[in-house]
């Protein structure tokens, strides 16, 4: 396997002091061993690679599910557990242009049936996920920004059907949400929950349909052989004519060769408090549990959990070291103590990063990869996989069966194009964030 960044980010240091960690156990897994045949081999046990397996186990297919390290490793067991509208970095305007005002506004409906799935999917299966529902809330960081929710609000009000709101500066303090801020918008689609609970259940109802699942179980090559593809891991190949990638900020350039060049990793990284008292809440001003975060283009999430909580996330570092990973702690502190400075003398014992994915074209694919009969790809969610990469996971599942019950946009219908530079790719990110800093002010 070949990775683009630093080792570091693909071994557990980023994700040693994760908060979700020590709220949910799971059990370990076997690796991969010996010959083993399947309908569907799935490479990447995230939420894309369960739903997936979830969904085609229903049906009947036989699958097995390969992970590198265990369920949840990647970014589905330590993000920030926004199950909100998202998927794509691309505007209105470029999805316009790139598909037409149709399908543009199809793909935003999307972005929404991909939260509504998600929590029809926790709901049936009766997963217990601490969800924590209220919608999510923008607050903007820009007198201009708040003046742009009105209009806002009226579109997506219309676009989605639900009534959008737009809470003025003076009347914050009263939704529990005092702060910097010069006004909030509050969208009523979406919940918080704890993003290990529900990949660890997500796996065991995949199990308990039929899939198997097979922990530190890298796939190191994979190559055609007759009708079947053939993965080979560190003990086992495994043949099958359908292969699912759902490797999304931790794929290689290798697995498959095709993904060269078409994902981006970058950091997103998070602090947790310790509880903080009702007193403390009271005196910051904070209380709602709505998910919330900033108008910045490099914005800033954060949201109470059940427990008296808060976590606090923003971007990554420009490298993927071991000393960027401790200096990024030193930068997101900083900023959750501009933002709440009531908890300046909070301590933050949590502290983590990892990977999300960007596509060049700004957008999420979930479909067949062209000219690799049988073989299917779901990824680059940008930062808001939680719900597109659950919906994602079931779209490509749908795809193999023929099925089309979901919305399927024609936006992820589109092959992501490589990004320049090749495995120098990361490069690209300086420029970017010093526009979005700068575009920020
Ligand atoms: C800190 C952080 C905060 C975030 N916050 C949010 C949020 O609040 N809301 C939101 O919607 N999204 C959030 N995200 C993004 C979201 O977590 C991801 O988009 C989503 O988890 C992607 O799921 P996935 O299954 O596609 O990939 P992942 O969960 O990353 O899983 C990929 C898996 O592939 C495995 N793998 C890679 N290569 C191989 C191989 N060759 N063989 C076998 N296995 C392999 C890896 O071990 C990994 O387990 C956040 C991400 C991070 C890092």
């Amino acid at each position: 396997m070949t990775h683009i960044c630093d080792d570091f980010a693909y071994g557990n240091g980023p994700r040693a002091a994760c908060f979700w960690n020590g709220t949910a156990n799971s059990p370990a897994r076997m690796p991969a061993n010996g010959q083993i045949h399947a309908d569907v081999a799935i490479i990447g046990a995230g939420f894309t690679g369960l739903s997936a397996a979830l969904r085609l186990s229903k049906a009947g297919y036989k699958v097995v599910v390969l992970d590198s390290r265990s369920v949840g490793w990647g970014a589905s067991g330590r993000n920030g557990g926004f199950c909100c509208i998202g998927g794509a970095k691309a505007s209105d305007t470029q999805l316009r242009r790139m598909v037409g005002p149709q399908a543009a506004r199809d793909y935003r409906l999307a972005e929404r049936d991909a939260v509504y799935f998600t929590q029809d999917l926790i709901a049936q299966h009766g997963f217990d996920v601490d969800a924590q529902f209220g919608g999510e809330t923008v607050l903007a960081h820009r007198q201009k920004d708040y003046e742009a929710f009105h209009d806002e609000a009226q579109s997506l009000s219309e676009l989605y059907d639900v009534d959008v709101s737009v809470i003025p500066p003076d009347d914050l303090g009263k939704h529990g949400m005092s702060g910097p801020f010069y006004g909030a918008m509050n969208i009523p689609i979406g919940f918080g929950l704890n993003p290990r609970k529900y990949v660890l259940q997500l796996a065991t109802a995949a199990e308990s349909a039929g899939a198997r699942i097979f922990e530190s179980s890298g796939v190191r090559s994979i190559e055609k052989v007759g009708h079947n593809w053939k993965l080979c891991t560190p003990n086992a190949q495994i043949e099958s004519p359908k292969v699912v990638v759902a490797t999304n900020g931790y794929s290689s350039e290798t697995v498959p060769k095709w993904m060269a060049g078409r994902y981006l990793p970058t950091q997103s990284s998070v602090i947790v408090t310790r509880p903080l008292s009702p007193e403390e809440l009271a005196e910051q001003g904070w209380s709602t549990h709505q998910l919330a975060y900033d108008t910045r283009n490099l914005l800033h999430y954060f949201r109470l959990l059940p427990n008296g909580r808060f976590l606090f996330g923003m971007r990554g570092g420009l490298s993927t070291t071991s000393k960027t990973h401790d200096a990024v702690q030193s930068l997101i502190r900083q900023d959750f103590e501009t933002m709440f400075p009531k908890w300046a003398h909070v301590e933050t014992p949590w502290y983590w990063t990892g990977f999300v994915c960007l596509s060049r074209n700004l957008t999420p694919f979930a479909g067949p990869i062209p000219e690799h009969a049988g073989m299917y790809a779901g990824f680059g969610y940008h930062g808001n996989g939680v719900a597109m990469g659950s919906y994602s996971g079931a779209l490509v599942a749908d795809q193999i069966m023929g099925d089309t019950g979901l919305r399927l946009p024609k936006v992820m219908q589109i092959p992501p194009r490589k990004f320049p530079f090749g495995q120098k790719r990361r490069a690209l990110m300086y420029p970017a964030y010093v526009a979005y800093n700068f575009k920020d002010r």
